[in-house]
């Protein structure tokens, strides 16, 4: 049976899985009948099984091997051991032949992601925040919603808040105090999840939009402007920082990114933890733009500087999240984000740990830590499949053996064709 729409066994499978509590701890140590010929294929579905997959065990980062997952109505209702599958209806059945099962990746920094949305699916990533919003964007989430489009789902930024000269169209210009309530205001009354601020708004503004968005639960997101500093975003309590503006000109006095000052880069990073602040560095495009500026000798040192300050950070409990800026013609989307993960470990941090940045600790930041970015019970079923241990090598990252969203699968042929622009 290919895995096709209206699969006719999912109301059973809906309502044996409506007791799962009860209904599987009766049923444990049961197997389930395996059917032959369900393989693998691309479609849309309400019910299916994975077999024969490894998980990260979470408490330990070991491996569980031969563990099958059941799925229904696009969330993981059911975990365990290969051979005690509860029995059940048939259902459309995907081999998992020793896969690596991990959640779908999470681009915390992007832009144009609708245009993108092939390249973020074929590399595994079905949710994107978008750190510039704009109507079209708006309308491709409202379609993925409604289950007319394809994801990856977007999570919208407003359009950026600036001062003159703006920097970019569908800039919102925001010149003084007394225009701050009015451009809140507007964003609320939108459908935006975050507040975009940018280089050139003034000082004072940018403290008031920082101080009037907490009074109305507003999360800002975005640059340090160029005439405000790292202080002001921390005791402003900025959501997410972005590119790690405002600690360029933290650093600028002592030696910059090339010497930096290691108890400065501290206390910048225990300060940053203090204020719950979360730093999305985009290494990847500020590498590139190091190398168009200084070469590639003097972009490595800039680097080994940025680096440092995001294991502090990291070491400090200050909260990361992996982002790329795909979408403005520079880093690639999707496979821009698999390098980002790369600059990350190149800086010193554990493979497990980045993969945890780029899924479980970006869906906590986006408010969905009950809804994604883990391979548990109840959660969303957007799930990644890969051929190597991403804990020994992101390789495996980069050309998936499969991807579920909530209710289509995608198999390694589906995701290449998506690689290649060619849906
Ligand atoms: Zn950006």
């Amino acid at each position: 049976m290919a895995i096709a729409p209206g699969v006719a066994s999912a109301p059973s499978f809906r309502l044996l899985f409506a007791t799962v509590g009860t209904t599987l701890a009766a049923a444990a140590g049961a197997c389930a009948s395996t059917p032959s010929g369900l393989a693998p294929a691309a479609g849309e579905w309400s019910a299916a099984r994975i077999d024969s997959v490894s998980i990260l065990d979470d408490a330990s980062t070991q491996w569980l091997p031969l563990r099958s997952l059941l799925v229904e109505g696009g969330r993981i209702a059911w975990i365990g051991h290969v051979d005690s599958v509860p029995e059940g209806p048939e259902v459309p059945r995907i081999a998992g032949r020793g896969a690596y099962l991990v959640p779908a990746l999470i681009d915390a920094h992007a832009h144009d992601a609708a245009n993108d949305r092939f390249l973020h699916l074929g590399n595994g990533v079905t949710t994107v925040r978008v750190m510039w919003g704009t109507p079209g964007q708006l309308a491709h989430q409202r379609e993925v919603t409604q289950g007319r489009r394809e994801g990856p789902r977007l999570v919208l930024a407003s359009p950026g808040h600036d001062g003159q000269p703006p920097s970019w169209p569908l800039t919102r210009e925001v010149l003084s105090i007394d225009a701050v309530p009015a451009a809140l205001d507007r964003v609320a009354s939108e459908d935006w999840a975050f507040v975009k601020v940018y280089d050139h708004l003034p000082r004072s503004v940018y403290r008031e939009m920082l101080r009037e968005g907490a009074n109305r639960r507003l999360r800002i997101v975005g640059h340090v402007p160029f005439g405000a500093t790292l202080t002001d975003a921390l005791d402003g309590r900025q959501a997410s920082i972005e590119h790690f503006t405002g600690y360029d000109r933290a650093l600028a006095g002592a030696g910059g990114w090339s010497a930096p000052d290691s108890l400065q880069i501290d206390a910048l990073a225990r300060a940053t933890a203090e204020a719950g602040t979360w730093n999305c560095p985009t290494l990847g495009i500020l590498r590139r733009f190091a190398v168009s500026r200084s070469g590639a000798v003097g972009a490595e040192r800039e680097m080994r500087g940025r680096a440092m300050l995001l294991r502090r950070l990291h070491a400090s409990g200050a909260r990361l999240l992996i982002g790329t800026d795909a979408g403005i013609g520079i880093i690639a989307a999707g496979a821009g984000l698999i390098d980002e993960m790369e600059e990350f470990v190149a800086a010193g941090l554990p493979r497990a740990t980045v993969l945890q940045l780029a899924t479980r600790d970006a869906a906590e930041f986006l408010g969905d830590s009950r809804e994604l970015g883990r391979v548990a019970v109840g959660y969303r079923a957007e799930l990644l499949l890969l051929p190597q241990d991403p804990l020994e090598s992101f390789s495996g990252l980069r050309a998936p053996s499969g991807l579920l969203t909530a209710d289509r699968y995608f198999d390694r042929a589906q995701l290449a064709r998506f690689r290649d622009a060619r849906p």
